[in-house]
């Protein structure tokens, strides 16, 4: 067909014709936003798949699977972050509030740190612990075995971190590490303690950890999201690690969004 005169002179002047542009522009844009959305869907997927892990096998274990693929770790934290997210508040910031309403010279030893918020957003001395260390403050152990002396520590905190199925080693460790009367500050997903759904009997847990050498100091089940469970060391170490029975916590699972 011949090209009359006036869209000539619109192609000589613009390059294109506007209306073909601005298809071009739009086709980019859709198959941009779909990349965009394969993309979240996969890396989504990944990190379904590190976390259901993470719940589903010992801290030695995570550790070794982290070692062979370090990205992973990443890849998880992106994703946690994601789904953090959504939830109206973040429990991290409720242990952040309450070490600011104490000493800042209470010692701390933060155990499945992260990305070490905690520890970057308080006074205090904080020993950051996680599975992988991409922050020079974080020491990268299995918290069941951390390589701090027995009673030096005022507060340890496990801010939605009893992943493990070996967790009750983690609290072990805990007793170990802190001094007697010191602070056992535990944040956990909601719903593995609903035993309605499966969860553990938030009860027979708090006895475990009283059986371990603990007293606790509070319960508190009003966030829709997460349980706060405070413990104290007692002063003695009467410490009975054997005949604990602890109650099985189940993972915490994310659905697709
Ligand atoms: N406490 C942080 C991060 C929570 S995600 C916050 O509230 O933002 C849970 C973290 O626990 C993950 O980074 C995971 O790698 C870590 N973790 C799980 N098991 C661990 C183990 N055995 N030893 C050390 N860190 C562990």
């Amino acid at each position: 067909m011949k090209e009359t005169k006036s869209r000539k002179r619109q192609r000589e002047k613009h390059g294109r014709p506007q209306n073909m542009a601005s298809a071009s522009s739009k086709i980019k844009k859709s198959s941009s936003d779909f990349l965009d959305k394969m993309r979240a869907r996969l890396s989504g997927g990944h990190f379904r798949m590190i976390n259901e892990k993470l719940y589903t096998c010992t801290g030695d274990e995570a550790l070794n699977y982290f070692k062979e693929d370090p990205s992973l770790f990443d890849m998880y934290h992106t994703g946690y972050q994601e789904q953090m997210s959504h939830w109206p508040e973040q429990p991290v910031n409720i242990i952040i509030q309450w070490l600011k309403a104490h000493s800042s010279s209470l010692v701390v030893a933060d155990f499945g740190c992260g990305d070490a918020r905690l520890a970057k957003n308080v006074k205090n001395k904080v020993f950051s612990f996680d599975l992988v260390s991409n922050d020079p403050s974080v020491i990268a152990c299995d918290m069941s075995n951390t390589p701090l002396d027995a009673s030096s520590i005022d507060v340890v905190v496990f801010c939605l971190s009893l992943m493990g199925t070996n967790f009750s080693s983690y609290l072990e460790e805990a007793h170990r590490v802190l001094k007697p009367s010191g602070r056992l500050l535990i944040a956990e997903v909601k719903s593995r303690f609903d035993p309605n759904t499966g969860g553990a009997d938030p009860k027979m847990f708090s006895k475990a950890i009283s059986d371990l050498g603990f007293t606790s100091t509070l319960k508190d089940f009003s966030n829709k999201m997460f349980v706060l469970l405070y413990f104290q060391k007692k002063g003695k170490e009467n410490s009975t690690r054997k005949g604990i029975e602890w109650p099985d916590l189940k993972p915490c699972l994310y659905k697709r969004r």
